[in-house]
Order: structure tokens, then C-alpha cells, then sequence
């Protein structure tokens, strides 16, 4: 028997719907607890993807009107781990993507979606489910991001039976705040007590996240650094002040990555398998993505991108960058999908260096992966970054990652300074300020390393040796839901 029963709600999880990293780790902690004597229960939308792949459940609660319309809860499994999939048709059945239509406008009613997710999270951490006569009982809940946060805010101002069970809210990325129209309010089903600055009001409107961040026992988000950063208007958003007065319940976890889905040695998508020991057959996978993206064939410095494209992700900067990068006989493949204007830009720096810059606009899981199993270096110039995984990825790929010195990017990759070099454990390229200038010095410090043959293996090799799985990961929020519940 666990010693502890958690709800975690998302609107994200790996592998069943994924617009970025919060779906990787919401995927990920229920294994990462389970050796903790935490049973992790996972609660979704249901979206088509996700209903899709639940195949037939069975219902184990029904809502006759949740927010305008009927809703039951499915059950099923996410891997090993139990899955509860929300089914409210008039809310999460729709074509497009989990937050916007296929042409990427927000959907007007993401306040009802989100307000019905958290409510119905509230209901069954609160013990709701009846499962042959017997009530199902959580310990705690753990909310993710905007989109989950109103479960906190539904369990601290009208939690079902009464009872409120500790919250944990988890900021994976602050920039995302869930915003909408004061009108809402009287049709949230709150009492009008929480409409207040110490409550759910922000800023004259409606702050999902900011209520989810007041109302939570605890907040976690995803490395130290980014934990310090958002106490600061530059990080923090407009939500620093109240990061700051939650003062020691704001904790920085790192995030794990998924050593199963993510190990060169046994990756089902690469042209090669390897390991640190065999690091020579990353160029079998090298070659392979060369001829993949169309790039001529030789031994210089192979530079990737796996990212969105944003602002956030300094990505702005990337044409410019791609034209120095050549200049200085690099080549570069991207797989990017976001910005439209980026896009067309990326396009067109493309076409300038045929055969040394090459994009692939789009998503695509395995060949994210063979990126990483056939790229050099992978650039990670982030305005901000709450912890990041793509660094991660590369650390464990031997693609040696080039990250501005912000959030987790600051927590996981030791830099290439002559202290490190010299005491050999060096594992990328970090830099300060995100500019053109800042970037361009150091992918020519990036080129100048790999030219140094030995420091460049050295280099991989402490990266593919370090350890980021979800171990110390998962004993940090065991010990942290442990004390809450105390
Ligand atoms: P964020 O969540 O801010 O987008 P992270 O680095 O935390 O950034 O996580 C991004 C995740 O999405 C990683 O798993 C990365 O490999 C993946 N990813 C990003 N863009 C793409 C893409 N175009 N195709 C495939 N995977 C992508």
C-alpha cells in the first residue's frame, strides 16, 4: 500500500498530448513517485487524442452539468499508472489544439474548460469517486500550470465535503498566466468572497494561475534559479509580489527526463544506438541527419534546434546567428514550429546557405530524437527558462549543449571555463545576455572547443555520465507533499 494518495491535474501528459515540457513531466512523475510510496493519479481533459487513445473505459463519476454541460469521468491507465480522463463534450471535444483552433486562436470559452477541469479536480481530491461503495480518497492535490490551478482555488474556497486536502500548485512556465474578463467570476461558482486582491481578482480581472498561486499550501516550480527569478518584474510578470510574500512555501524542483524514452544506448529512432563508451557511432547518426535535412556531408560542427519559436526561446536571433555560425563553418538544422514570421524568416535563411542551414518546420517526437543522436551542439539562447529539457536531452545525447545562463538552463549544464575544463567537468557552453553579439561569441567559442578534440569528448562524455533522472527529483516533492500533509 502507498503511504500517500496524490491527484495531479494538467491538461498535459505525455504520451498522450504534448504541446511542450510541462506534458514531459506530468507524463513522468507517477513513476517518479511510485519508488517513493507515492501513488500518483493523473486527471485530463478529454481532448479527442486522449479519449482516442483511452479506448473503452469505464465511467466512475458523473457531473449532470458541469459548466453547461454533462460530464463523466473515465478511468484508465497512463503507462503503469492510474489515468482519469474529464469527458465533457461541449468543452474538451473539439478538433484543433488543447488551448486554440487549428489556425491558433485561443478558444473564447478556455475559462469554462479550465474552470470545469479544476472543479472537477476539487470534487475528486475531495473524495467524489465512489468505487464500489467505497469512497476514493487523496491526500493531496497537485496542480499544474494555469490550466490546473483552479483546482486550488475550487478546493480552498468550496472544497467538495467540505474538507479541504493540501494544494500544490507547480509553475512550469509563469509567462502563461491564464487571464480573462472580471465577467467571468459570477458564473465560476465561487463565493464572492474570493473576489478579492487575497483571492482570485488580479489586476481588475480574472488570474487563473494567480489564484491557483494564492490558494495553494505550497508552489513549486522548476529549478532553483527560475524560483528566485520570478520574484523579479523582469521573470515574474506581474505575479512577483506574490511569489515573493509566499516567501518559503515557493520551491525550486528540477525537472527529471525520462531515462526510458530518452537513452541513446536503446532508442528504437536512431540510425545508430551508442553510449559514452561508444561515442564514435554517433556519427553514423550524424551522417544520417545530414542526409535527412539535406546538408552537405562533413566533419565540422553540426549545430541543432529543437524549440518553439518564440520569443522566449531567443529565436528571433536565429537568422542572424545562422549567418555567423556559417561564416564560421558550421551547419545548422532546426525542427521549430510557432511564430509565423519566424517561420518565413527561418525559410528564407535556409535558402541564403543551401546545403549549411536547413529547417524543418513542424513536430516531430522521433525526429526531435534524432536530432539530438546526430547534432553536435544544440543552441538554447532563452530569454527565460523555467527549467528546460531540450539541455537535458543533449546532456544525455552527447550533443553538447550552448544555453544562456537563465533558469534550469543556469541549474544543469556546468560551463566550459578554464576551471571547469581543468578540473574535467565541463559540460556545455553557457553565456550571458541574450543579444546577437552574446550569441555569435559563443558559438564561436562553441566552435573553437569542438575544434579542441579532446576537451569537445571530454565535454560529451561528462554530459552523457551526468545524472538528471527523476530520482532526487521525486524525493523532493515526496518530502515536500509529505510535510503538508504532515
Ligand atoms: P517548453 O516546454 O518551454 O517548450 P522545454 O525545453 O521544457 O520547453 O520542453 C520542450 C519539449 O518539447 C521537449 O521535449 C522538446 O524536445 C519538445 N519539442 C519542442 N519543439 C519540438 C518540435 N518542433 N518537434 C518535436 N519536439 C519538440
Amino acid at each position: 500500500m502507498p503511504d500517500i494518495r496524490v491527484l495531479s491535474v494538467a491538461s498535459e501528459a505525455v504520451p498522450l498530448v504534448k504541446t511542450g515540457g510541462l506534458a514531459d513531466v506530468v507524463g513522468a512523475l507517477p513513476g517518479a513517485l511510485a519508488d517513493e510510496g507515492v501513488a500518483v493519479t493523473t486527471l485530463l481533459p478529454g481532448y479527442p487524442s486522449v479519449l482516442k487513445a483511452l479506448g473503452r473505459a469505464r465511467a466512475v463519476h458523473t457531473w449532470p452539468d458541469l459548466f453547461g454541460g454533462p460530464a463523466r469521468l473515465l478511468a484508465g491507465k497512463l503507462g503503469a499508472h492510474p489515468l482519469y480522463v474529464l469527458e465533457a463534450p461541449d468543452l474538451f471535444t473539439r478538433e484543433g489544439l488543447p488551448y486554440a483552433d487549428a489556425a491558433g486562436k485561443d478558444w473564447p470559452d478556455n475559462w469554462r474548460r479550465f474552470c470545469a477541469l479544476g472543479r472537477a479536480a476539487a470534487d475528486i481530491a475531495g473524495g467524489a469517486v465512489v468505487v464500489r461503495g467505497k469512497a476514493q480518497r487523496f491526500d493531496l492535490l497537485h496542480a499544474h500550470d494555469w490550466q490546473g490551478a483552479m483546482a486550488a482555488a475550487y478546493t480552498r474556497y468550496a472544497p467538495f465535503g467540505g474538507a479541504a486536502v493540501p494544494s500544490v500548485v507547480t509553475v512550469h512556465n509563469i509567462a502563461f498566466q491564464g487571464r480573462f474578463e472580471a465577467a467571468i467570476f459570477p458564473e465560476t461558482g465561487l463565493p464572492s468572497r474570493a473576489w478579492h486582491m487575497q483571492g482570485v481578482e488580479y489586476y481588475g480581472g480574472f488570474g487563473m494561475l494567480k489564484a491557483g498561486l494564492f490558494c495553494a499550501d505550497a508552489i513549486t516550480t522548476v529549478s532553483p534559479t527560475y524560483a528566485r527569478e520570478i520574484r523579479s518584474p523582469r521573470f515574474g510578470m506581474g505575479l512577483e509580489g506574490l511569489i515573493a510574500e509566499r516567501g518559503s512555501a515557493v520551491h525550486g524542483i528540477l525537472n527529471g527526463i525520462d531515462g526510458e524514452l530518452w537513452n541513446p544506448a536503446h532508442d528504437a529512432s536512431l540510425a545508430a544506438t551508442y553510449t559514452a563508451r561508444t561515442l564514435s557511432r554517433k556519427t553514423i547518426n550524424k551522417r544520417a541527419l545530414e542526409a535527412e535535412f539535406g546538408l552537405v556531408e562533413e566533419d565540422g560542427p553540426l549545430f541543432v534546434a529543437i524549440t518553439r519559436l518564440t520569443w522566449q526561446k531567443g529565436m528571433d536571433l536565429l537568422p542572424e546567428m545562422a549567418d555567423h555560425l556559417v561564416a564560421q563553418g558550421a551547419r545548422l538544422a532546426v525542427l521549430g514550429s510557432g511564430d509565423a514570421d519566424l517561420e518565413a524568416q527561418l525559410r528564407a535563411v535556409a535558402a541564403r546557405h543551401p546545403g549549411r542551414v536547413a529547417v524543418r518546420i513542424g513536430y516531430d517526437e522521433a525526429l526531435s530524437h534524432r536530432l539530438q543522436a546526430g547534432g553536435d551542439a544544440i543552441l538554447i539562447p532563452s530569454r527565460f527558462e523555467p527549467c528546460g529539457l531540450t539541455q537535458l536531452y543533449g546532456l544525455a545525447y552527447g550533443c553538447v549543449p550552448v544555453v544562456a545562463r537563465t533558469g534550469g538552463l543556469a541549474d544543469t549544464v556546468i560551463d566550459a571555463n578554464p576551471a571547469a575544463l581543468a578540473a574535467g567537468v565541463a559540460t556545455g557552453i553557457q553565456f550571458d545576455g541574450v543579444d546577437a553579439q552574446n550569441v555569435a561569441a559563443a558559438i564561436e567559442r562553441t566552435v573553437a572547443l569542438y575544434g579542441q578534440k579532446d576537451d569537445w569528448q571530454r565535454l560529451q562524455k561528462n554530459g552523457m555520465k551526468a545524472d538528471f533522472s527523476w530520482g532526487a527529483s521525486g524525493r523532493a516533492y515526496a518530502r515536500l507533499y509529505k510535510d503538508l500533509i504532515g
